[in-house]
């Protein structure tokens, strides 16, 4: 079955070269029972686990069945010890937290049995090593005659032709030893036990075979009685079935309490370094966020969205409607323009200008300091610092002056609204911000109409000729007067000389508007012309200069304010919505879209300032450093925790688990801690949410944090633990068994 020849086996170490044992040349056949005796350090021990394919030899030949073997990699010697040997040994190198009964189990599903199919197998075997009554009894809770027991158990659990028992009484007293002895010899009927032992008497009476070691080499081999050679059971392994794998990963995690509780602390740990550095990364991200700047946009609120409909249509009532039912709607600025103008607000004669950006009242929140908030649409509050001279000493000025909008350039004063400060709110302390007025949403409106009309090209068609209409020349000027009615235009008696028979009596004009939203037309019939002396009367207005006459009003097309206006009167085209909770901003730009509307959240458009761009590159570069450190960190934390552990890990390997597979339960226990710690922060993030707990690094992270992030960084947390398994794997497993093993124990 097993064959050596001129078999050396040499250990390194520290440059020195020893000896195990030296061209030893064997031959066992099953049904053998063999006794291995010598003097300590004769090399017994070793030779057992080169036999065993625990570890390697340097020389001559070992022939497994007639086949070679010194071409064996890793792979195949885990192979061989699966199919062949079954070890016992000294100190029994059973897994001490399991149950005798799990114990045997383990080689059961190490070798693809389901738990199902290895229970009667383990009776049977309980009930041979007569320990049925222990079955449930932790390993170590039993006498070491018992342990013995179980070890033989365990070794005969899987069908295999060979055991080696390595000083299986060693520790045993007497009456132990020789139930052992005798159980064994019951076993090398079909089989080839080999041990190793001190005490040669003791196993005289049962062993076949008797070989003398001394200093490394056979000085003895002597047969007792004569075997007919057998056949070889060999034992047909399966591989564990990954449900198995994942049970005894979940039992290794738990199995051992406090080194749970220790690693489980350390993935906490690593929870909460990460999840607070990540956390404050994100925090000083969306701060400096709010100070980027825009070349387009004045108001860089970062929680504005400007929309637009898709089909740059007018944006009506019914869809502000609809975007008022969303969630998160703070404030809807149906003119977005509005929200972009500073506008001048003056007295008659300009002797007072208080100048702001346009707000409504509807966005408008707290109290006022002075005065008191708007009743009626023409009243309005401004909003300044404490420190402005006019805010501060001369209010009493603004509240009791009559005001009008700085808009109406080329308008009658008769079409101005009359408004009038009611209120004076101060910013607070160190917030330094141009002035804001808070209009009311009719006047709100009525500067968006006059911004349609700031912003059109208005032309006049007359006579087959386009004119500019422009507000610093009278000449094409096209003027609102309530004296004209709908649908006529008055034009100056100057123009008669662009029409036949010089008479523009009953001739077509009509005004064009455009701009980047809309463009409109109104086609109007000349009714009347004036001159100097009718203009008063036919527009019904107060006497004027004859400068003024020249200046003001000569040349220009009077139409009728109504028609004028509605020319305007449009939109909104571009509208900004304000938002309650940024975070949840992207959730309400995708309900916009599903509207029906273009959009651009401010937050997108925002351009950071270079120093700001390298403070950001740096902060990701110390937290990717962070993040490595950390990992390091862990992985010397946990490879001190797992010390104990590799015994465990050697000992599955000596029974037959390759290392993938333990690397696998590894695995699998490192992922279910990380896995719970995650969810423990979880938790507790969810029940600072809800306030039954109030820890402020989480309230950060609930803040700041989005799916997207909890994916981050559990992606980050699993990476990591997959990293320190294969590290740590990669280390445990990289040698030979006994070399692992020794190193340990
Ligand atoms: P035995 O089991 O008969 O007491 P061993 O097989 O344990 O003897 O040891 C045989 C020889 O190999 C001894 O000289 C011992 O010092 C040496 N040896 C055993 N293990 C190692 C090792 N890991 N490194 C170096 N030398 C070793
Ligand atoms: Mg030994």
């Amino acid at each position: 079955m097993i064959k050596l020849k001129n078999v050396s086996k040499f250990y390194y170490s520290k440059g020195v070269i020893a000896s195990g044992f030296s061209k030893v040349s064997l031959d066992f056949k099953i049904g053998e029972f063999v006794a291995i005796t010598g003097e300590s350090g004769s090399g017994k021990s070793t030779l057992l686990n080169v036999i065993s394919g625990l570890d390697s030899y340097e020389e001559g030949e070992m022939y497994v069945k007639g086949q070679e073997t010194s071409h064996y990699i890793e792979s195949d010697w885990e192979d061989y010890r699966r199919k062949y040997i079954g070890n016992i040994y000294q100190n029994f190198n059973l897994i001490t937290s399991y149950t005798v009964y799990q114990n045997i189990e383990l080689v059961l599903i190490l070798n693809g049995l389901t738990q199902k199919e290895a229970k009667p197998k383990i009776l049977e075997l309980l009930k041979k090593v007569n320990l049925e009554k222990f079955k449930n009894t932790k390993v170590s809770k039993l006498s070491g005659g018992q342990k013995q027991r179980v070890s033989i158990a365990r070794a005969l659990a899987k069908d295999v032709p060979i055991i080696i028992a390595d000083e299986p009484t060693g520790n045993l007293d007497k009456r132990s030893a020789e139930s052992i002895i005798k159980l064994l010899s019951e076993i090398a009927k079909d089989r080839l036990v080999i041990i190793v032992t001190h005490n040669y008497d003791q196993v005289e009476e049962y062993v076949t075979r008797k070989i003398t070691m001394h200093d490394g080499k056979v000085l003895e081999d002597k047969v007792l009685k004569k075997v007919e050679e057998q056949n070889i059971i060999e034992n047909n392994y399966k591989n564990i079935r990954f449900f198995n794998e994942l049970k005894l990963g979940i039992r290794n995690t738990f199995n051992v309490f406090p080194k749970f509780i220790l690693l489980f602390t350390v993935y906490a740990f690593i929870v909460v370094a990460l999840m607070g550095e990540y956390s404050a990364f994100r925090k000083e991200e969306y701060q400096n966020s709010k100070y980027g700047s825009n070349y387009v946009f004045q108001d860089t609120s970062d929680n504005k969205i400007i929309i637009k409909k898709s089909d740059k249509s007018e944006i009506l009532d019914s869809d502000f409607e609809k975007i008022s039912k969303l969630k998160n709607i703070d404030y809807i600025a149906k003119n977005d323009l509005l929200t972009e103008e500073y506008k001048n607000i003056v007295t008659e004669g300009y002797t007072l200008t208080v100048g702001g950006y346009v707000k409504s009242i509807l966005q408008f929140k707290g109290k006022v300091d002075i005065g008191r908030l708007p009743e009626s649409d023409n009243e309005i509050v401004v909003m300044g610092q404490k420190d402005d001279y006019y805010l501060a000493n001369r209010y009493d000025t603004l509240l009791n002056s009559e005001y009008y909008i700085d808009d109406y350039y080329g308008l009658p004063q008769e079409d101005k609204t009359k408004i009038k400060i009611v209120g004076i709110k101060y910013y607070e302390e160190g917030v330094y911000k141009d002035y804001e007025l808070y209009f009311s949403e009719k006047l709100v409106q009525e500067i968006g109409n006059n911004i349609n009309r700031r912003d059109s090209k208005i032309k006049v068609n007359f006579m087959g000729t386009n004119y500019d209409s422009v507000t610093y020349q009278s000449n094409f000027r096209v003027t609102p007067n309530k004296n004209v009615p709908s649908g006529q235009a008055y034009i100056s008696e100057n123009y008669n000389y662009y029409c036949e028979k010089s008479n523009c009596l009953n001739k077509d004009i009509t005004v064009n508007v455009k701009n980047i939203y809309f463009q409109d037309a109104i086609a109007l019939k000349i009714t009347k012309t004036y001159n100097r002396k009718n203009i008063e009367k036919v527009l019904n207005i107060n006497k004027i200069t004859d400068d003024e006459f020249k200046e003001n009003y000569d040349g220009s097309i009077f139409i009728n304010s109504d028609d004028y206006y509605s020319l305007f009167n449009k939109g909104p085209y571009q509208a900004g919505i304000y938002v309650k909770d940024v975070q949840q901003i992207d959730k309400t730009v995708a309900d916009l879209k599903n509207l029906g509307f273009e959009t651009y959240p401010i937050k997108d458009v925002i351009i950071e300032s270079g120093s700001m761009q390298a403070l950001r590159i740096i902060k990701i570069i110390v937290t990717i450093i962070f993040i490595i450190t950390l990992f390091f960190i862990t992985y010397f934390i946990i490879k001190l925790i797992l010390k104990s552990r590799n015994i465990y890990f050697s000992t599955i390997r000596m029974l037959g688990a390759s290392k993938k597979v333990a690397r696998h339960l590894l695995i699998i226990e490192l992922f279910i801690i990380a896995n719970l710690a995650f969810a423990a922060f979880v938790i507790i993030a969810q029940l600072n949410r809800i306030n039954i707990l109030n820890i402020d690094f989480i309230d950060t992270v609930n803040t700041y944090f989005h799916l997207n992030d909890y994916i981050l960084m559990y992606i980050i947390l699993i990476v990591m633990s997959l990293l320190i398994s294969e590290k740590y794997a990669a280390k445990l497993f990289k040698t030979s068994v006994m070399a692992a093993y020794r190193e340990e124990v």
